[in-house]
C-alpha cells in the first residue's frame, strides 16, 4: 500500500486535507509555502495542550517535565543538523530566526565594522533586515547569481573586506530551488573570520543539513515546512558566537529568545525532525521522481521554461516562466481546477511585483511576473502529477500554446 494512502486510511477522520480529495479533486502543490502538520507530529503535541501544560521555567514537578520535554527535544532537533543542544534556540518563525541571526550578530559585533554580505535572491526575511541596516548607516553587498540562481564563491571571497562582519547565503532558494554551494562558502568564511549565517528553511528534512560541513556559525529553520506546526522556528548559534537578543524580558532561550516557550510547538518540531530523520532517503528518492517527472512533462509544452538549475536543485519544487500566461492569472485558474500552486513564494504572492529572484536569474519584469512554483511533498503521487501537468496542458491549449 503506497504511504500517502496508507496514511488516509489510517487517519482520514483527523486529515481533512486528504478526506476532502474525496469530495471534489483537489491537488496540494504549494508545500514550499507550508506543509500540513502531519497526524503523527499532532499526536505526539496533543498532552502538551493539557495534561502537560507547564511552563518550562517553572521550579515545580509541573515546570520540571516541561523543562525535561523541552530539552529532550532541542537534543533531537539539534543533532538532525549536526549541532549541540546547547547551539539551539527556539523562535517563532524562521523570519524570527533570520532576523536575530543577521540583526543580533551584526549588533554584537558591530565594533569590527560595518559591512555586510547577503545574496540578491534571499527570502524577504533576509532582505528585509539587510536593507533595514542600510538605513542605520551600515553598507551591504548584494550578491548577484547566474542563470541557474547559483551564488559564486568566488565572488563571496572577493566581496569580503577587513570590516565585513557577516556573510548571509541561503541554503536552496524557495521560489526555483537551486541549492548553493554553502560548504564552499563557509570554508571561506571561516578562513577570512567572517561570521556564516545560512537560510535552511527550504532544506531541513529534503536534504542534508549540516552546520559542521557548512562552517555555518548561525542557521535558520522552521518547523511548518517539515510537517510540523506554524509558529516555531530554531537558530543554530555556534558555541561562542556572540549574538544580541531581540526580545528582553525574562531571559529564557539562553537569554537570547525571552518569551515562555512554545512547548507543544517544539514537541511537534522535535517529532516533525524524528519522522523525517528516518523516511528522508526514501522519501527524497520518491519525490525526486515525481519532480523530474513533472518537469519533463511540463517544458514538454510549448512557451513553458524551467527556472532555476537543472540538476542542483530541491527534490520538492517544479519551477517555470511561462510565455502563454500571467502568474497570478494561472494561479487563480488552477485553484478552479482545485489545485494549489504558487507564482515564486507565498510571500510576494498577491503584491504583483515581478518576483526579486527572478529578476536576479535575468529574466526581464515581465517573465518575471510569469513565474509558476509547483512544490511537491509527502502526499503527493502520481496522479497528483498527471492532473497538473493535464491542468497546464489544458490552459496552454486554450491560449493557442501546444
Ligand atoms: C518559508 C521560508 C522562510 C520563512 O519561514 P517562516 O517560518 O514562515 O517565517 C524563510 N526563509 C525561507 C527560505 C523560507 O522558505
Amino acid at each position: 500500500m503506497p504511504k500517502a494512502w496508507f496514511i488516509f486510511m489510517t487517519h482520514a477522520a483527523e486529515y481533512p486535507l486528504v478526506a476532502m480529495e474525496t469530495a471534489g479533486k483537489t491537488v496540494y502543490m504549494d508545500y514550499a509555502s507550508t506543509t500540513p502538520t502531519d497526524p503523527r507530529v499532532v499526536k505526539a503535541m496533543m498532552p502538551y495542550f493539557t495534561e502537560k501544560f507547564g511552563n518550562a521555567a517553572s521550579l515545580h514537578r509541573w515546570g520540571i517535565e516541561a523543562r525535561e520535554k523541552l530539552e529532550e527535544c532541542r537534543e533531537r532537533i539539534a543533532s538532525f543538523i549536526g549541532a549541540g543542544a546547547s547551539e539551539l534556540v527556539f523562535t517563532g518563525s524562521a523570519t524570527e530566526s533570520n532576523n536575530l541571526a543577521i540583526k543580533g550578530a551584526a549588533l554584537a559585533n558591530r565594533s569590527k565594522g560595518k559591512h555586510l554580505i547577503t545574496t540578491a535572491i534571499e527570502h524577504p526575511s533576509v532582505l528585509k533586515p539587510f536593507q533595514w541596516f542600510e538605513k542605520m548607516g551600515f553598507e551591504v553587498t548584494y550578491l548577484p547569481v547566474d542563470r541557474y540562481g547559483l551564488v559564486d564563491p568566488a565572488a563571496v571571497e572577493a566581496a569580503i573586506r577587513p570590516d565585513t562582519i557577516l556573510v548571509s547565503v541561503m541554503h536552496a532558494n524557495n521560489e526555483i530551488g537551486t541549492i548553493e554551494p554553502v560548504e564552499e562558502i563557509g570554508e571561506i568564511c571561516r578562513e577570512k573570520g567572517v561570521l556564516f549565517h545560512v537560510d535552511a528553511a527550504q532544506t531541513l528534512g529534503k536534504i542534508s543539513v549540516d552546520v559542521r560541513k557548512m562552517k555555518a556559525d548561525l542557521l535558520t529553520v522552521s518547523a511548518h515546512k517539515i510537517y510540523g506546526p506554524k509558529g516555531v522556528g530554531g537558530l543554530y548559534i555556534a558555541d561562542g558566537v556572540e549574538v544580541e537578543p531581540l526580545l528582553h524580558g525574562g531571559g529564557h532561550e539562553f537569554g537570547l529568545r525571552s518569551g515562555t516557550v512554545n512547548l507543544p510547538g517544539v514537541v511537534g518540531f522535535a517529532e516533525a525532525c524524528r519522522i523525517a530523520e528516518r523516511e528522508m532517503p526514501m522519501e527524497a528518492e520518491r519525490l525526486r521522481k515525481l519532480c523530474a517527472r513533472l518537469i519533463e512533462e511540463i517544458c514538454e509544452i510549448k512557451g513553458a521554461h524551467l527556472t532555476g538549475h537543472p540538476e542542483e536543485r530541491l527534490p520538492t519544487i517544479a519551477s517555470f516562466w511561462l510565455e502563454f500566461i500571467r502568474g497570478e492569472e494561472l494561479i487563480l485558474e488552477l485553484n478552479e481546477k482545485g489545485i494549489a500552486a504558487s507564482t515564486g513564494s507565498a510571500c510576494s504572492a498577491g503584491k504583483l511585483e515581478p518576483s526579486h529572484v527572478l529578476t536576479a536569474i535575468g529574466l526581464s519584469e515581465a517573465q518575471a511576473r510569469s513565474g509558476l512554483r509547483l512544490s511537491i511533498g509527502r502526499w503527493t503521487d502520481e496522479e497528483d502529477v498527471e492532473y497538473v501537468v493535464e491542468s497546464l496542458r489544458e490552459i496552454a491549449r486554450r491560449r493557442g500554446w501546444k
